[in-house]
């Protein structure tokens, strides 16, 4: 019989290539645009990498034995609970993308045709994009009992995101001004404001 820690594993895995594609998809649908204010920064992009690679240490957890001196047993309930919240943040990481549109990059940069994009699941909040990824980040701790495979993500996403958010809210509202500044008193960052 399969072990619930098999089982989770699975989960991850099909979870993660989900992902992947949702991804990749709109990684080429957005491909076109040029930037016409950039935000390029070293600890951007350090922690841009340093999140890829958390995202992706639980393939050598999964498929080699390199990890195995971080593992640690969680009851079986959480996996459960991780199995849920893996779901939510897939969700959110195709509706971001779907309401985003070409509007969105991997780096901060307003695009030649840019758009403020108000619509959607913006309409509730301004970054549900780093939602999705703070969820997989709590999801892949949830999933996988091994310290390092399951919380790295989680241990470099909490920075990256308080460094970038400010950083991006600047940008847009240089570019975006009084719209922007509007938009952010009807919003939350990552939690949505229903009483607004
Ligand atoms: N912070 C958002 C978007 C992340 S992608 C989220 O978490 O969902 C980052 C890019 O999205 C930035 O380069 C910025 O130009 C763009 N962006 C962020 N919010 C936007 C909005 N409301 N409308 C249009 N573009 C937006």
């Amino acid at each position: 019989m399969l072990g619930v820690d098999t089982i989770f594993k699975a989960v991850f895995l099909v979870g993660f290539v989900a992902g992947y594609v949702i991804r990749k998809i709109y990684t080429f649908r957005c491909r076109h645009g040029k930037a016409v204010r950039k935000h390029k920064s070293v600890v951007d992009i350090s922690l841009i990498s340093a999140a890829g690679l958390a995202m992706a240490l639980p393939l050598f957890y999964i498929f080699t034995p390199w990890l195995d001196f971080a593992d640690y047993r969680l009851p079986g309930w959480l996996g459960w609970i991780g199995t849920a919240v893996f779901a939510m943040a897939l969700l959110l990481l195709w509706r971001s993308h779907a309401d985003l549109g070409r509007n969105w990059s991997a780096i901060l940069q307003i695009k030649q045709e840019h758009t403020l994009v108000t619509n959607g699941i913006y309409r509730h909040i301004r970054h549900p994009m780093y939602a999705a990824h703070l969820l997989w980040a709590i999801a892949q701790g949830l999933l996988l009992e091994n310290w390092l495979a399951g919380w790295a993500f989680l241990v470099v996403f909490v920075p990256l995101y308080l460094v970038r958010a400010p950083k991006e809210e600047k940008m847009m509202l240089e570019q975006f001004g009084q719209e922007y500044r509007q938009y952010i008193t009807r919003t939350g960052g990552i939690i949505p404001h229903f009483w607004k």
